[in-house]
């Protein structure tokens, strides 16, 4: 088949030298006919695509995007480091800045420990864990996911059950099925490890009920075990001090990622100080896991996003996004739901099992210039302006209106 466009041809050369041609949540096989696989560039909240479409973008790169791709302040940090090296025989003086802010900003925070990914954070999360306690058995929520490592992977091809036999499942939000999980652990237990809220993909957001928050706090506290909070997604953008901070919840050990060095690689575990030995005993490492560029972009990062009042900024073009969106439903008539944060923002249909009405909504969104995702929690960055929202509502607008043309209102 002959290539139309220059993302159908990237799409075949790339079926030919790589498996399945993309892997794991990037692969644009499961988004709705029209969007882009490949993209050229990035500048603020918006993306062009290879074939030169410009679009106001809601997934920030699924989360790393924080303050606007390509931020000035972070790049030139991010240059200046790169003209003194990157990747050298140990860390440059930016590992040190880097962990003592860390340590400042993130109020459970004694220590760090630096990665790449977040599944790296979250794997090392528990090595610690386990490196305290002795124990083996992890308490994890059903379907939420912590990466992408043969413990943790959603698709258990390439794994063994081995993999995965310490790990025991409860209900988010569930305190008796997280009693009953913990019950199964005994004396074994070593985790709990929980992501903030509940952002599971293809059904509503769910923040912890303070009770839930506080049972996991007590369960742990109870049985010696560590209270883990899978950062990778949340983190900063709820709120920068930890996103429990708020329910007066502290966890024994964070994983991060994603945003805190605004799209450059950098990831990392901070824990309490009774974990601090554990944490120096075990043994983990990546070549690049010490290169300054990151942690010189992670470094303005964090002084950009305190300075220009990131979180406020958040919380209030994701309510215009979320109030503009819920006006235009009203108005056509048909049954949205928007959960979760306004900061992370996800738009499901009511009777829509299969992500149907989402998939029109999103395609019809996209032509429009808005990058919208039907079934994963989208974000917003601090480059997103209310204008932006306006045209991005433009967008949404035509959306609805696909939807109620092909599926009616209601
Ligand atoms: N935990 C959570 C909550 C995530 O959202 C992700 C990534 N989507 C990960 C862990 C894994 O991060 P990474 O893809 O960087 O390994």
């Amino acid at each position: 088949m002959l290539a139309e466009t220059v993302d159908q041809a990237l799409r075949q050369r790339a079926r030919r030298v790589v498996p399945g041609g993309m892997t794991g949540h990037l692969n644009a096989a499961a988004l709705p006919v029209g969007y882009p696989q490949f993209f050229q560039r990035g500048d603020g909240c918006r993306l062009w695509d290879v074939d030169g479409r410009e679009v106001i973008d809601f997934m920030c790169a699924w989360g790393p995007n924080l303050l606007g791709y390509r931020h000035p302040e972070v790049e030139a940090a991010a240059q200046a480091q790169a003209a003194l090296g990157d990747c050298l025989n140990g860390p440059t003086p930016r590992f040190v800045e880097l962990a003592e802010t860390l340590v400042d900003t993130i109020a459970h925070a004694d220590w760090v420990l630096f990665q790449k990914n977040g599944t790296d954070a979250t794997t090392v999360a528990l090595m610690v864990a386990r490196a305290a306690t002795g124990r083996r058995k992890v308490l994890a929520a059903q379907g939420s996911y912590h990466g992408a490592a043969p413990w943790c992977t959603p698709v258990p091809a390439g794994t063994t059950p081995e993999d995965r036999a310490h790990l025991i499942r409860f209900r988010y939000n569930d305190v008796a099925s997280l009693e009953a999980a913990a019950a199964e652990a005994g004396p074994d237990l070593a985790a709990v490890l929980l992501a903030p809220i509940r952002h599971d993909l293809g059904i509503d957001q769910e923040l912890p009920s303070p009770a839930f928050a506080q049972a996991a706090r007590a369960l742990c506290d109870r049985a010696g075990a560590a209270l883990v909070l899978d950062e990778v997604r949340t983190g900063l953008r709820l709120n920068m001090p930890g996103s429990w901070e708020p329910l007066g919840i502290r966890p024994d050990l964070s994983a991060w990622s994603k945003a805190i060095a605004n799209g450059h690689a950098l990831a990392a575990v901070t824990g309490t100080d009774a974990l601090r030995d554990a944490a120096g005993r075990i043994f983990t490492t990546g070549s690049f896991w010490a290169g300054g560029v990151a942690m010189a972009a992670g470094l303005a990062t964090l002084a950009v996003a305190r300075r220009d009042g990131l979180v406020v900024h958040l919380e209030r073009i994701g309510s215009l996004f979320r109030q503009g969106l819920a006006e235009q439903a009203v108005a056509l008539g048909i049954g949205i739901r928007q959960s979760g944060p306004v900061q992370m923002p996800l738009v499901l249909f009511d009777d829509d099992p299969a992500w149907e009405k989402g998939m029109v909504f999103c395609a019809e969104a996209l032509r429009h210039g808005a990058y919208l995702h039907p079934k994963h929690n989208m974000f917003l960055s601090l480059a997103h302006t209310e204008a932006d929202i306006a045209q991005a509502l433009r967008a949404t607008e035509a959306g609805l209106q696909a939807v109620r043309q092909r599926f009616g209102a209601g």
